[in-house]
């Protein structure tokens, strides 16, 4: 058995798959308890009235090649929302394991480890140093029952990457001893590249990817955990078979047609723009005291008055996000970009504020 596995829930590791119905497209299917007959307001191409192909090997190829890596190092799940709950409660026995995460960060590494019954240990980033990562406190953090380390770069709420070398020793001296989970839900916001080529080198990293914010599929939801073939197929078996829709699946594939992610590529670099257009208007709007990097499609905003901000993006019919309870966000709202004009009336109504 691999080091790997060795970390995951033996009864997990010895689970038996369950069998779903068998996938042959050339055979009719009398075997799965389906309706021959189709809704006439079915507009898919493959049927709704027939169960999806569990883990559709068009989407997982297709995405493969997105991300640059081979089928068998791809899991697709129900966004990748989905991803962090099955590497949760793959590799977390309740009461008895824990994941760190290093805060203000997506709040939903903790949810999943809560609904599992993990521990959560909190590391937090280093505020005054722009949220850096701390990885000599993420190490000194980990114990033997630690067997999750969640980094998400770029970050949310505070938009900054973290840096490569400390990941990398994080990544080094953990080997065998804890998954380390990268989330890069925004890294086609970046000018860095993802972490990808690294899973050659280590088997105990996986990188949560998702089509919901560059590719502006969210409603859709799909996302993916990129990671060695032992831990895709430990998840694959746990994941409900038919989890990713029909519609998700050919919504997907649409959507990554070549012309199709010229537009994307288009839709990222005016949000990138708009990025710093905006942050650069915001810094100016006189109850904001800051407004930090970001290499994601939003922005941290500090603010004497967080409250009265919000409620004027309410006046002006916007929502912002509100993340004063976040651990060293007690000033701070999370604004994300939207188009040219939606920021534009942002603007206009936090000025008036
Ligand atoms: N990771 C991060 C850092 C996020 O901000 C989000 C969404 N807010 C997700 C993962 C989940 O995205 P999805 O489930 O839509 O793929």
């Amino acid at each position: 058995m691999s080091s790997v596995l060795e970390l995951a829930r033996p009864e997990i590791v010895a689970l038996s798959p369950y069998s779903a119905a068998r996938w042959d497209p050339a055979l009719v299917r009398l075997h799965a308890n389906e309706n021959p007959w189709r809704s006439a307001a079915d507009g898919t191409r493959a049927g709704l009235n027939r169960y999806p192909e569990p883990q559709s090997s068009e989407l997982v190829e297709r995405l493969a090649a997105l991300y640059g890596v081979s089928p068998g190092q791809v899991l697709a799940g129900r966004g990748s929302d989905e991803g962090i709950d099955l590497l949760v409660r793959a590799f977390c026995r309740a009461g008895r394991d824990r994941i760190v995460v290093c805060p203000p960060t997506f709040a939903m590494y903790r949810f999943a480890a809560d609904v599992q019954g993990a521990a959560v240990v909190d590391v937090p980033l280093r505020a005054a140093e722009g949220f850096a990562l701390d990885a000599d406190a993420v190490l000194a953090a980990c114990t033997e029952s630690t067997k999750i380390v969640f980094l998400c770069s770029p970050n949310n709420p505070t938009g900054n990457l973290l840096d490569r070398d400390a990941i990398e020793r994080v990544l080094c001296t953990l080997t065998g001893r804890a998954l380390v989970v990268v989330d890069e839900a925004y890294v086609e916001f970046a000018s860095a590249g993802s972490l990808v080529p690294w899973l050659a080198r280590f088997p105990h990293l996986a990188i949560l990817r998702t089509l919901s914010k560059a590719y502006g599929l969210a409603g859709a939801r799909c996302g993916a955990v990129l990671a060695s073939p032992e831990v895709t197929e430990l998840l694959r078996r746990m994941i409900p078979p038919y989890a990713v829709t029909v519609q998700t699946v050919e919504a997907v594939l649409d959507a990554l047609q070549p012309a199709r992610l010229e537009e994307m590529r288009r839709h990222v670099a005016q949000l990138c723009a708009e990025r710093e257009r905006v942050a650069a208007r915001l810094a100016l709007v006189p109850l904001v005291t800051r407004v930090w990097p970001s290499a994601a499609n939003f922005l941290l905003v500090g603010s004497t008055d967080p409250g009265r901000l919000l409620e004027a993006g309410i006046r002006g019919g916007l929502l912002v996000r509100d993340v004063r309870r976040q651990p060293g966000l007690a000033q701070c709202l999370r604004v994300t970009i939207g188009t040219p004009e939606q920021n534009d009336r942002l603007l206009a109504s936090l000025e008036a504020a």
